[in-house]
Parts: structure tokens; sequence; C-alpha cells
């Protein structure tokens, strides 16, 4: 990988946040030059600033990784700008990127463009099976128009990429603003201070019967590396995850134990549950990454995240 990425000038939008933040920790330790677009340089809402950005910084990869995303809370009360935000960036920032000569653009996706009402494993060739859940469509549909435009700019422009389709994060660097936060960072967060505080209950949102797929932010990352290095098909979008299904309610209890929280979990049936099964079928990455999968484990993800939330609790909670 070294020698490929030694010579590439590449871009990371979002590469300050949460998962961009790790892509560039990665590319740099691979010696590829990295330039993070900052939002109050470049508004990549407007066709103006991408232009600008990618102009002022030629780039032979883009990869996309900046997002206004949250969990299932922030998709009931921004939908409006969950909308606008990601559709503009995405939509603006490829045009730019075709006009400015960008060798390949690299769009990270999201699992939530899924139907959000199909049984089983959910494969890339099932992306327009059915609606998308109605609980992530906004954001769901945005992040799936990007592989619509690649499709497009690919035969019209013979614009290369990847679509990249991520299943739930989690990890160092999350928000852990409960208003945004997904359900690991947010359990993260509530059993660290049950358990500081001694509490005798902490309060789940749901059933804890939906099932969900967590990947470690770094493996996400090293995947979203191999695949800007060796993945180039926008007619095949390409799943990245684990592969395996976790309940909410086994996610709480092993945050709760990892944690070291001693009281009861109480379940809040007011909150809603969401798709009742999100797990990426992922086939397709094995094969593209010569048998590659996430090596971090749930459990060993959550311990990691878990020492480094309390080692930065402050500033970890006082972001986004
Ligand atoms: P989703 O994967 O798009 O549904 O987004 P989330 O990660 O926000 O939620 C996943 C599941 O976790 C849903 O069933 C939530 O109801 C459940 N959950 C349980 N407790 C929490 C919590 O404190 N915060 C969030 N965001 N979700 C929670």
């Amino acid at each position: 990988m070294q020698g490929f990425w030694s010579d590439k000038r590449t871009i990371v939008t979002g590469g300050a946040g949460f998962l961009g933040s790790h892509v560039v920790r990665r590319l740099e330790k691979l010696g590829a030059k990295v330039f993070v677009p900052r939002k109050r340089d470049y508004d990549l809402t407007t066709l103006d600033a991408c232009l600008r950005c990618l102009l002022e910084h030629p780039c032979d990869i883009l990869i996309h990784a900046a997002a206004y995303y949250g969990g299932i809370g922030i998709n009931m009360t921004e939908p409006a700008k969950l909308y606008y935000t990601n559709l503009t960036m995405g939509t603006n920032l490829m045009e730019a990127a075709r006009l400015a000569g960008v060798g390949k653009f690299v769009a990270i996706g999201t699992a939530c463009s899924y139907p959000g009402y199909l049984e089983g494993k959910l494969q890339e060739d099932d992306l327009w099976a059915g609606p998308c859940h109605e609980s992530v469509v906004n954001y769901g549909l945005t992040k799936k128009m990007l592989a619509v435009q690649a499709k497009a700019y690919k035969r019209q422009y013979g614009l290369d990429g990847a679509h990249l389709i991520l299943t739930n994060l989690y990890g160092p660097g999350d928000s852990y603003n409960p208003e945004r936060s997904h359900v690991a960072a947010a359990l993260v967060r509530k059993f660290v201070e049950a358990e500081q505080a001694k509490a005798p209950t902490v309060e789940v949102w749901g059933s804890g019967k939906p099932v969900r797929e967590f990947l470690y932010v770094e493996d996400c990352a090293d995947a979203i590396v191999l695949a800007a290095q060796s993945y180039n098909d926008v007619n095949k979008p390409l799943n990245i995850g684990t592969g395996v299904g976790t309940t909410i309610r086994e996610l709480a209890e092993t945050i709760g134990e990892a944690a070291g929280y001693r009281g009861k979990i109480v379940w809040n049936a007011d909150k809603p549950d969401g798709a009742a099964m999100k797990v990426l079928d992922v086939s397709r990455m094995r094969q593209a990454f010569d048998g590659w999968t996430p090596p971090t484990s749930l459990r060993a993800g959550l311990e990691k995240t878990i020492s480094w939330y309390r080692a930065n609790k402050a500033q970890a909670d006082a972001k986004w």
C-alpha cells in the first residue's frame, strides 16, 4: 500500500470529523499527501466552493466522507437539514470533481439507503428493491443519490469511483451528544456515567429487539483506504461491515458489563425502534479485499471505546 499512496494527492472531506479523521490518519501513515477542506474555508454545499477547493488543491483521489448525520433522534428532529446538506454537498462535489479533473471519487454511503423492510442480510443488488425505512429516509436517499450520480458521471464523463455502503460505526471521536448520537456512543456515555454515579437504572430506547451491525471506526478507515486504492466499479456498490448482527439488548448488556455497571436496564418503549434489522452481506467486500475482514471484535472495540471515552469525556461530550 505504501508505494501506491506515496505519490497520491488526496482530499478527504469530513477529514476532521469522526470517520474522516481516522481515514486521514491511516492515509498519512501510508505516505499520502492529504488535504482536508474545512467548512470555514469551503462551504461544500455550494458548487462555487467545491470547485474552488478542487482547483486550489488538485487531487488524484477524493474521499467524500463529510456528512451531516446522526442517530435515530436527529433523523426525527432535523430531517430537512439532513436532506439539504447531504444532497447539495454530494451533488456539487461530484460535479466539481469532474470539472476539476479529479481521478477518482470515493463516496461514503450508508446502510440507511437500503430498503427498510427487507428480510435477511442486505446485499448490494437489493439496493433498489424497496423504499428506505421512514426513520432514516432523508439521510438514506441523499446518500443513495451519490450512487446514481456516480453511474451517470462514469458513463458521460468517464469519472472513476466507488460507492461504499457503511454499516453502523462506533469508536473514539464519535458524537456522544445524546441528541445526535448513534446507539453505541449513546450507550457508552449512559453506562459510563451510570457506573460513575452508581445509578440504579439506565434507560435504553425502544424494545431492545432491533438487530444492528457494529463496525469499529479504525477497521472502517482501513476498508475505505483499501477501496480507494483498489476498488473501481461505480456499477457495483460495496458493502463495508462485519456481517455480524447484534440485538440492541445484547449491545446494551455488553456495554454495561464492559463499563462495570451493576444496575438495571429500563427499556423506554416510547422511543422508536427504527428498522427491525440492518446487517450487511459482506461477501463482495471479502472478495474485493482478498478475504480481508474487520479484525476488531465488538467486545474489544467497545473496551477501547470506553477507555478512550473515560480519558476524553469532557472533550467528547462537548463535541457536536
Ligand atoms: P439506526 O441504526 O439508524 O436505527 O440508528 P441508531 O443507532 O440511532 O439506533 C439504533 C437502535 O438503537 C434503535 O432501535 C434505537 O431505538 C436503539 N437505541 C437504544 N437506546 C438508544 C439511545 O440512547 N440512542 C440511540 N440513538 N439509539 C438507541
